[in-house]
């Protein structure tokens, strides 16, 4: 069975590269009918906070992202760690090492002054001597020191590191007995069965150092993915400015879950040239095989498409409950149906779809100075008397094509242009000259507020 995760440390909030390599670790696992498991990474107390654990968490509800089994916590299981750095230090597999501070740094020293790759020269690997005191030793693991280590990765192909170009004895236990960051990572993946590693190509530098773990604890190795970057339009790494910040901004911004989800799966992976996925194609058609090999372009304008395209697909009786969030409440207005689906077909997030909707449920209270200049002009007024008059008397006013007929009306009667009534009509009811088509805006408002609304304007 795949069996992949998402394992973010909790220092900051999810952010969208992050949510990414989540997304494409959840969809591998639900195309082959696996898993997808959480793991907070919540070993350093010092960067670490509930509140980040809580966003991430909050988020993936957000997005519908739900994991399989339970939630696992690195910071409770120290005690598993402890076992398997016994284990190899029993197997002598690993070795204290009670180099002090000022030795290391020494040792540094020198190696940049040779200009030399810095690293432990393996000192305490096979020490016989007597060990100084007043030193409490950390742990380190007994790496090759020669030969290459091979990451299969399945996005970039077969990746040779020499070992010693980039190993040396790591620390896998601090001297407070803490394990460290690679040690932690690879026991934990292996004893969650994790047989599918995605995660970002930041992280491929650790790869061989986690190989080293699996391989001396007798793991088997799982299959990685190491996923190109995302970058910015002018191709640098994507900076809080373009868009890389917490997940939950989005929302904020009144962009879809789906949407989002929509556009992060094209964000380095295609299939064909298909731009619109639903959750279930995205399940069905994920394969990590497709990601891209070099670094994807966050591109806002793709993203404000899709979203547009799926708030056009929204119900209406949906929009109306997500519109609350951002302060609009439709619920009992009785034309909500036909004001939604003249403006779904024109916003590009909810936050837009509120301010369209809030700019023709509201009375303008001024109206634009420009706009008002230019509609009312020669006997602009005299039309829109005409107007509300023909709309008094009217029978049935329901649907905007009802109103359509009496603006009709008018312009026959009166021998003008459309736009001779449109104009002032527009800028009576909604303060200015842009905005819905006008029987749509009327129908919403109905007779009474129409009138009342040119009214405030003739005055
Ligand atoms: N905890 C790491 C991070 O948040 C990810 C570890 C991994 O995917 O192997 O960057």
């Amino acid at each position: 069975m795949v069996i992949t995760r998402f394992a973010p440390s909790p220092t900051g909030y999810l952010h969208i590269g992050g949510l990414r390599t989540a997304l494409f670790s959840y969809l591998w696992a639900k195309r082959n009918n696996g898993k997808f498991v959480l793991r907070i990474e919540d070993t350093d107390k010092a960067r670490n906070s509930e509140e980040a654990t809580e966003a991430i968490l909050n988020a993936f509800k957000w997005l519908g992202l739900e994991a399989d089994g339970e939630i696992t916590y690195q910071s409770k299981r120290e005690n598993i760690y402890k076992k398997y750095i016994q284990q190899l230090l029993d197997e002598g597999k690993a070795y204290k090492c009670y180099m002090s501070k000022e030795e290391l740094d020494a040792l540094r020293e020198t190696q940049m002054a040779n200009k030399e790759r810095t690293k432990y020269d393996g000192k305490y690997r096979d020490f016989c001597g007597t060990v100084p005191e007043g030193i409490e030793p950390v742990i380190r693991i007994k790496a090759p020191l020669s030969g290459e280590i091979i990451v299969h990765d399945g996005v970039k192909g077969d990746i040779s590191f020499q070992a010693e170009d980039i190993l040396d004895d790591f620390v896998i236990a601090r001297a407070d007995g803490s394990p460290t960051y690679n040690f932690v990572v690879a026991v934990d993946d292996a004893l969650m069965g994790i047989n599918e590693v995605i995660r970002g190509d930041d992280h491929l530098s650790n790869t061989p150092k986690q190989i080293v773990v699996y391989e001396a604890l007798g793991f088997e190795i799982p299959k990685f993915y190491h996923v190109p970057m995302i970058h910015n339009a002018q191709g640098k790494k994507l900076s809080k400015r373009d868009g890389a910040t917490d997940v939950m901004a989005y929302k904020e911004m009144g962009y879809l879950p789906q949407a989002l989800l929509n556009f992060l799966v094209r964000l380095g992976w295609s299939h064909g040239d298909q731009e619109i996925f639903s959750m279930d194609e995205m399940k069905e058609l994920f394969d990590p095989k497709d990601i891209n090999k070099s670094a994807s372009i966050y591109n806002t304008e793709k993203l404000d498409w899709l979203n547009a395209h799926y708030i056009k697909n929204t119900s209406n009786e949906e929009l109306v409950e997500l519109l609350t969030d951002f302060g609009v409440v439709l619920s009992s207005h009785d034309k909500k149906e036909i004001l939604l689906d003249a403006l779904k077909e024109r916003a590009k997030t909810l936050k837009e779809l509120a301010e369209l909707t809030n700019e023709v449920v509201t009375t303008p209270k001024s109206y634009d100075e420009k706009a008002s200049k230019k509609a009312f002009k020669g006997n602009a007024v005299e039309v829109l008397e005409v107007f509300a008059n023909r709309l008094a008397e009217a029978q049935e006013l329901h649907l905007p094509v009802d109103y359509h007929h009496i603006m009709e009306k008018v312009v026959q009667e009166m021998e003008i242009g459309f736009g001779k009534i449109g104009q002032p009509l527009r800028v009576a009811l909604l303060g200015k000259l842009s905005g819905p088509g006008l029987d749509v805006v009327m129908a919403v408002l109905g007779r009474d507020e129409t009138l009342s609304r040119i009214a405030n304007a003739v005055l």
